[in-house]
């Protein structure tokens, strides 16, 4: 087997489907969010561009409450964790980190993990394995990780139609009450900016006698007079039985976590191998995220003048004819609808306007719903929405990329 040749094959055929992923390569700049270097070549001079597709949400990457919370734990504590959680590695700063989200959530208990997508993949495999027979129900839409954990968790999983309450209610009603059931869906969907309908899903999955799972990553430190999330802004944490979230977007830092029962989140703690088996988050990255929480709890203010910010930002861009797409939320998706437009319109903004939007395709978005997925953030004025809506124009005209929304 010629293995070079086959590696080199699979990746041309990324390229030719328009899908080939480029990372740029940025320098993020404390103070000057969400201008940021660019460099074209590792070795070429960096130019300033506008980011327009951070999930630094609220710009609490370069929060001075955060990096000064950051640079004291580094003194303090050095950089690593220097073990498992279980072998040495527990910090205080863990310990406190965990306390604060699992009363941000109004629960018993949270769990910390590496990252919001291992918080998914270790918990979802872990408790669908635990529960004798149970059967997983999971939105169309779930993110990656979700699937993955489900998959791994050998569970039967039926998938229902997204955000489809009626479809959830008549999959669940094939199995008797008593089985055990666990409905997994997220609040805010991160690539089309809709909500889910949390306490018709609740409803729903009391009645069949069925645990929920939500993943409230796209919204946590953003919605909820604390910043709890979705859940807290429609008043139903405590409908949930789990509530995951990352400490990595709007958050600003790096990490991922589960809140709960005492029991269940005991249960993922001794159970789930990728909690158990790897080094846990340095001090550093729980000390920064303790500050962000706390930091989120107190500033509602932020909050407001994101959404704020997304209102304007989606008013503009309909005003200028552009194909906004229907959200609800702080996400604002611009359609383009094929792979290698969406990747040449991403490539003309930054090479002729300085602006970063990242095209979003295939598979992270359905074949023909390729977009960019514009974030504005509090820090995003209307000199930098003006000029984005013009450049957007600009390379709209050129490449001839359809207006009004499918
Ligand atoms: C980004 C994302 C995750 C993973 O969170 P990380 O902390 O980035 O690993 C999980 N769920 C959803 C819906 C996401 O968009």
């Amino acid at each position: 087997m010629d293995y070079e040749s086959f590696f080199k094959s699979q990746i041309d055929g990324l390229r030719r489907e328009g899908r080939y992923r480029v990372f740029a390569d940025l320098e993020r700049r404390v103070g000057e969010f969400p201008t940021a270097s660019f460099f074209p070549e590792p070795d070429s001079p960096a130019r300033d561009v506008t980011v327009w597709c951070s999930n630094d949400y609220l710009g609490m990457g370069q929060n001075p409450v955060v990096i000064g919370s950051m640079i004291e734990s580094l003194h303090k504590c050095g950089a690593g964790a220097g073990g498992t959680r279980n072998i040495s590695g527990t910090n205080h700063y863990h310990v406190l980190l965990e306390k604060e989200l699992a009363d941000l959530h109004r629960k018993e208990a949270a769990l910390l993990f590496t990252s919001g997508y291992i918080s998914n993949e270790a918990t979802l495999s872990t408790l669908p394995r635990l529960l004798p027979d149970c059967v997983v129900f999971s939105d169309a839409l779930n993110h990656a990780s979700m699937i993955e954990g489900i998959r791994h968790s050998g569970a039967k999983k039926h998938i229902w139609r997204h955000n489809d309450v009626e479809h959830l209610d008549e999959l669940l009603s094939r199995y008797p009450k008593n089985q055990p059931k666990l409905v997994a869906f997220e609040s805010v969907y991160s690539m089309d900016g809709d909500i889910a309908p949390i306490a018709e899903i609740c409803d729903v999955a009391d009645k069949h006698g069925a645990m929920t799972y939500l993943d409230e990553v796209h919204a946590v430190g953003m919605y909820g007079k604390r910043g709890a999330g979705v859940a807290e802004r429609d008043g139903v944490m405590d409908r949930l039985t789990v509530i995951e979230g990352t400490l990595g977007k709007a958050f600003g830092v790096m990490g991922g976590y589960i809140t709960g029962s005492e029991a269940l989140v005991d249960c993922v703690r001794s159970f789930a191998s990728s909690f158990i088996f790897t080094t846990s988050l340095a001090p550093v990255l729980a000390a920064g995220a303790l500050a962000s929480v706390r930091f989120l709890k107190e500033h509602d203010e932020l909050r407001q003048k994101h959404q704020e910010r997304a209102r304007r930002l989606k008013t503009l861009l309909a005003s200028a004819g552009l194909p906004v797409m229907p959200s609800v939320s702080h996400i604002v998706p611009v359609l383009v609808g094929d792979p290698r437009l969406c990747k040449q319109a991403s490539d003309d903004l930054l090479t002729r306007h300085n602006i970063y939007v990242q095209p979003i395709n295939y598979p992270t978005v359905p074949r023909g719903t390729e977009r960019l997925r514009i974030t504005p953030t509090p820090f995003h004025d209307d000199a930098r929405m003006e000029h984005l809506v013009e450049a957007l124009l600009d390379v709209w005209s050129r490449l001839e990329i359809k207006r009004l929304a499918a």
